[in-house]
């Protein structure tokens, strides 16, 4: 129970703000959060529609189980003593081309055989590429995310428990800062292979590999050799409830559909919250979950930011939005079907380029209670503009033409799927804005490796922090988990941090 006072209102229980909450509420704060949804999770929440669970967002997870993981989720539901249940499988997913299909291995060694099938050379290349990366990983993997905090007493505790760690990372101090495209410019010249790194880190970060992170791209290789890939029991809202069971097992408290209006500010300091109802909620800390865009534009008035901080910080670029195809379909004669696939249907064509590459998962296949006997659960999203989008006359038309790259893609795998639906739902750019409550239903900032930093937990205004994909380090459920571990541990003493870490 907690009462009406609390130290600390998280603004969204995405799976950044529910690791900074629930973390916060094991360290004995009292922790309110409040969800605009009525269902919690954000881009990770999980909605059901004639006994089909589907999952608005991710399905790709590596690390949630184990005793050694790396994946800072994990480390947040340790901490909380709460656990998943997993199924771990691999190959993890099947890239579709126009010239072929291949499967993806977790395992580093299986996947290179599979491209020396395709390109002997490549395979060779791709091992050097690897090689440097998995360097790098293997000097961070010392260092856990929940002994990291965002402020200058980092360097405390780096010092006094991570000397050895800290040498190992020496030699890998450029690769930090680069991009994989420079990584990959140094090691592979084979085009088939050089595109295949660009689809890699655009499925991750959202751009290609001049615009990606060395140390992200380092840690997902490293990460899903070494525990490899699983879904968990019950889809992505099977985190998000064990998240809540924590949050509200240490005392925390989460509060659905309960829309924040505005961050309240007075000379410069957080006072509180007021909601959409008129109610107000008075704390010294707020913890914005929302993203940046929606945080600075809608939650805060201009006068409460310094003006050129906040225009820099409006600015800043976003991905674009998503087309989604959700499908309920009968299964029978698909027994051999496998979960995660990723379809680029032109090869001369960019492969950011909305609609040209789409991503599948069926999760039912690892999962049956998804979907009601003898059928499954479909996912499908490809990358699409938010700007031309309004809900006129042409809107309902315009969905459906939009989705058509969606069917194609699934067509791939299931070629007579249109006659296999019994469900669909098809989400367009303001759906998904609609539902995350995401400025333009953006995946994130789109912030290219050496052209900037995402921006820290820490706000100009005393009091305001900010979590999730439009803060340090970036995009994805991993990235966000360990920006609500940076920012929980930097409101906290570094003696309760050592007492957690035991
Ligand atoms: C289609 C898709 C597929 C993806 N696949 C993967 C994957 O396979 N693996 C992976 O690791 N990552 C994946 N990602 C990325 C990952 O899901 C996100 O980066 C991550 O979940 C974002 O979490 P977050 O906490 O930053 O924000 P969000 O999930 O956006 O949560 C923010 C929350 O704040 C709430 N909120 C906003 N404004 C207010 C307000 N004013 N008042 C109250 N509440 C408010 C929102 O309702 C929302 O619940 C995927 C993303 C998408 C969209």
């Amino acid at each position: 129970m907690c009462p009406q006072s609390p130290d600390i209102i998280v603004i969204g229980s995405g799976i950044g703000g529910l690791c900074t909450s629930a973390l916060l509420a094991r360290y004995g704060k009292r922790v309110i959060v409040c969800e605009s949804h009525t269902i919690p999770g954000g881009a990770a929440h999980s909605f059901r529609r004639r006994g089909f669970e589907f999952d608005s967002g991710p399905s790709f997870y590596c690390g949630l189980t184990g005793t050694q993981s790396l994946n800072p989720l994990k480390q947040v539901l340790d901490s909380l003593g709460e656990s998943i249940q997993v199924i771990p499988y691999d190959p993890l997913g099947h890239y579709h081309f126009p010239e072929g299909d291949f499967p993806v291995y977790s395992n580093a060694e299986r996947y290179r055989q599979e491209i020396a099938k395709i390109t002997p050379q490549g395979a060779k290349e791709l091992q050097q590429f690897e090689r440097r990366l998995l360097g790098l990983y293997e000097a961070m993997k010392d260092i856990p995310t929940l002994a990291l905090r965002a402020d200058w007493q980092v360097i405390l505790v780096l010092l006094q428990r991570y000397l050895p760690s800290l040498a190992k990372m020496l030699p890998y101090l450029t690769l930090v800062q680069s991009s994989v495209g420079d990584v990959m410019d140094a090691t592979v010249k084979d085009p088939w292979v050089r595109r295949l790194i660009d689809l890699e880190c655009f499925l991750l970060s959202g751009l290609k590999a001049q615009g990606t992170i060395t140390p992200e791209v380092a840690f997902m290789l490293g990460e899903r050799s070494r525990a490899g890939v699983e879904y968990p029991v019950g889809g992505s809202a099977a985190i998000v409830n064990a998240l809540v069971r924590g949050l509200e097992r240490w005392g925390g408290k989460l509060r659905l559909g309960c829309h924040v209006e505005q961050i309240l500010v007075e000379s410069g300091k957080v006072t509180g919250v007021r909601l959409r109802n008129g109610e107000i909620l008075s704390a010294p800390i707020v913890i914005s979950n929302a993203t940046m865009w929606d945080t600075y534009n809608q939650l805060l008035r201009p006068e409460d930011l310094p003006t050129a901080y906040r225009q820099t910080a409006l600015q800043t670029p976003a991905v674009e939005s998503f087309m989604h195809l959700h499908l309920g379909i009968r299964a029978e004669g698909l027994d051999n079907l496998t979960g995660h696939h990723v379809v680029v249907h032109d090869s001369s064509e960019d492969i950011s380029k909305p609609g040209n590459t789409c991503m599948i998962s069926i999760p039912s296949v690892w999962d049956k209670n998804l979907a009601p006997e003898g059928h499954h659960v479909v996912h499908a999203y490809t990358l699409e503009p938010f700007a031309g989008w309004v809900r006129d006359d042409g809107y309902e038309a315009k969905k459906r033409e939009k989705a058509e790259s969606l069917y194609r893609a699934v067509e791939k795998i299931i070629p007579d799927i249109r006659g296999r639906v019994v469900l669909e739902l098809i989400g367009t750019p303001l759906t998904h804005a609609h539902y995350l409550r995401r400025y333009q239903g953006t995946y994130g900032p789109a912030i290219p490796a050496g052209k900037g930093m995402f921006p820290s937990t820490h706000t100009p205004i005393q009091g305001l922090y900010r979590v999730g994909d439009s803060t340090m380090p970036g995009i994805g459920v991993p990235a966000v988990a360990a920006s609500g571990i940076l920012c929980a541990n930097s409101l906290v003493s570094l003696s309760q941090m050592a007492e957690l870490f035991k």
